[in-house]
């Protein structure tokens, strides 16, 4: 979430900034703001709302520079205003500070320095770091030992740049728990919270690690940690493409990433899925392949749409490779003092690999004995540093809001782990066999789902202007149903629930009429009888019945007002295939609703906050 920028070199500073802080507009945000330091002076502007604003603004009489940082913020501490948007300044307005995460302790901090004289302009938890570091900026004083100093009295996480009109020769950078890139280029750096603001400007970068800061000059960095220990910097190549950041001819991110499906789960299998062998491999398991086949229990961890992956791997290991396996939320995971230890594994899934709540899983979990494996798809990520093995889903960047292919690319991964361990558990070959020959069929029948898609858009035409939805399915397809229900909500801002198809007569029933559209997922498998009668109980009630089902069911056509075909598979793989029109129907609709569907209110892509 929220998006840092900052430049130091001999080019002009604000267009780099603006332009990195358009390439990390997708993280979502609700106000911008950059300073640049000329003349030995620090201006800031900022403004609420999108990054044209800030660039209208930015337009008139401001001074040529080459240092600057930006800030797109989501707001935790106080209201997405200007005057909390960042960067925030000292009293004397001769620091300015951008900062991502949240300062745990900032209240007593502030009285502090409210106290002692310091006068506050915003509401937010930051504008605290300013003062702090004003407070140790004293004669004598280097900027980054005043940083380093204010830092020691700070809980919390944060991802910070922080610039001195004194000192206008050097950024001063730090990281704990919210990632810090500095990219390097020739006479040059470019640092940034994501790769995707550096990539073009070079490819050669380094990550701070937690509890350590830099100082960033023209041609030269320095880490070292918090107690001043010197780091050695460990320079990597991106791998990241610039295509794969760019929309190129989709309207949208979200419409090009549903789009990608067919190949990112081709990729999330390659080199994985030994068809002629009927084996998998999970290069990233290897080394604690023993402890994963001899776990007792699984315990799968995620939020959001990661957490609708957990919820069907759950199916999956358990079903197929007969592991015990329980999900949890990573946000209550942590706090619930969990029974856990050795013997036990905890996968952790997270798109970003950077989701605070599941960090803070993965740490507890840890600390108990268990095994913690990633589940990722950023590739350094500090859930896949900090996991003591995994396997990346390998989707590319997903920069739409709403999570699609990480969702089908996670689940592809799920059942790869699933039949890695059930062949060492000694199932059958012949179901092993079939199993293989489903898994990699499945790109295929994603392809079939996409060419749907103007049907699933006059589906959207018809419903667009319902005010609730309700998605039911069964089995593994009820975490799909969950997920198109918060695909539609994130995106639409309609208000839709996701059920298991037979708890709906338990009370959601009550909520049937004539004006409900109810999409079913409704494959021909072990329960479609069971589902059939739900649809039954529905239409009883008059509701519109959207149906998700195979295209050689003709039953389902007496029953459903709307049906969307998609192929058979093996059951329990069935959720790849049938989230695909859902996550078409919630983007055509929001699209007829008029929703900007990469950017939609409130969101934030990477929820590096708890
Ligand atoms: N906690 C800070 C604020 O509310 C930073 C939020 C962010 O990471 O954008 O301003």
């Amino acid at each position: 979430m929220c998006g840092i920028v900052g430049y130091i070199g001999t080019r002009s500073a604000v267009p780099v900034v603006l332009n990195g802080l358009r390439r990390l507009e997708y993280r979502g945000y609700d106000s911008a703001g950059v300073a640049l330091l000329h003349e030995g002076q620090i201006t800031v502007v900022k403004r609420a709302g999108k990054i044209a604003e800030l660039e209208a603004a930015l337009r008139t009489s401001i001074p040529e520079c080459t240092v600057a940082i930006g800030h797109t913020r989501w707001a935790t501490h106080g209201q997405p205003n200007e005057s909390n948007a960042h960067p925030h300044m000292d009293c004397r307005n001769e620091i300015a500070v951008v900062h991502n995460g949240v300062i745990e302790n900032y209240a007593a901090l502030k009285r502090k320095l409210h106290d002692a004289g310091h006068v506050f302009r915003s509401e937010t938890d930051t504008e605290v770091l300013a003062h702090l570091i004003e407070q140790f900026y004293v004669r004598d004083t280097n900027l980054e030992q005043a940083v380093r100093r204010a830092l020691t009295q700070i809980k919390g996480t944060y991802g910070l740049v922080v610039v001195a009109a004194r000192e206008p020769d050097k950024l001063v950078v730090a990281r704990n728990g919210s990632p810090l890139a500095i990219g390097i280029g020739d006479n040059e750096h470019i640092v940034a919270s994501d790769a995707s603001a550096i990539v073009e400007h070079t490819r050669r970068v380094t990550y701070l690690e937690d509890g350590e800061m830099a100082v960033v000059t023209c041609g030269s960095f320095s880490i070292s940690t918090l107690a001043d220990v010197p780091v050695e910097n460990f320079v990597q190549e991106l791998t990241l493409n610039l295509q794969e950041i760019e929309r190129g001819e989709y309207e949208h991110f979200m419409l090009k990433e549903i789009h990608e499906q067919p190949d990112t789960i081709r990729n999330a299998m390659r080199g994985r899925l030994i068809v002629e062998k009927d084996e998998v491999k999970l290069g990233g398991l290897d080394h604690v392949r023993d402890t994963v086949l001899g776990a007792k229990r699984i315990v799968i961890v995620g939020c959001g749409t990661s957490w609708h992956a957990a919820l069907v791997g759950e199916y999956l290991m358990e079903q197929i490779a007969g592991v015990p396996v329980e999900v949890e939320y990573s946000s209550e995971f942590r706090y619930r003092h969990p029974i856990i230890g050795s013997g036990d594994i905890l996968f952790a899934i997270s798109q970003s690999g950077e989701t605070a709540d599941t960090l803070a899983a993965m740490r507890e979990a840890k600390v108990k004995g268990a095994t913690v494996l990633g589940i990722v798809n950023v590739v350094g990520s500090t859930v896949a540093r900090e996991s003591q093995g995994g396997v990346y889903i390998h989707a590319g960047p997903e920069i739409g809001v709403a999570s699609t292919k990480a969702f089908t690319s996670q689940l592809t991964v799920l059942a790869l782990i699933t039949l890695m361990i059930a062949r060492a558990k000694g199932v059958s070959r012949e179901k092993l066999s079939l199993l293989v020959r489903e898994l990699h069929e499945l790109p295929e029948k994603v392809e079939q789902v996409l060419r749907t898609s103007d049907r699933i858009k006059e589906i959207a035409q018809k419903y667009k202007g319902a005010t609730n939805f309700l998605y039911l399915g069964r089995g593994a397809n009820f975490p799909v149903a969950l997920e198109g229900a918060l695909k539609l909500k994130e995106i639409s801002y309609i208000h839709a629930e996701g059920y298991p198809a037979a708890e709906m007569k338990h009370g959601p029933i009550a909520l049937i009429d004539e004006q409900m559209p109810v999409v079913v997922i409704a494959p021909k498998d072990a329960i479609y009888e069971k589902v059939i009668s739900n649809i039954q109980e529905v239409r009883a009630r008059k509701g519109r019945v959207i149906a998700i089902a195979n295209e050689d069911d003709h039953e389902i056509e007496h029953l459903a007002e709307d049906i969307v075909r998609v192929p058979r598979t093996y059951g329990f793989f069935g959720p790849i295939i049938n989230v695909i029109p859902l996550q078409l129907l919630a983007y055509y609709i929001a699209v007829a609703r008029g929703v900007n569907v990469d950017q939609p209110r409130n969101l934030a892509k990477s929820v590096s906050v708890e």
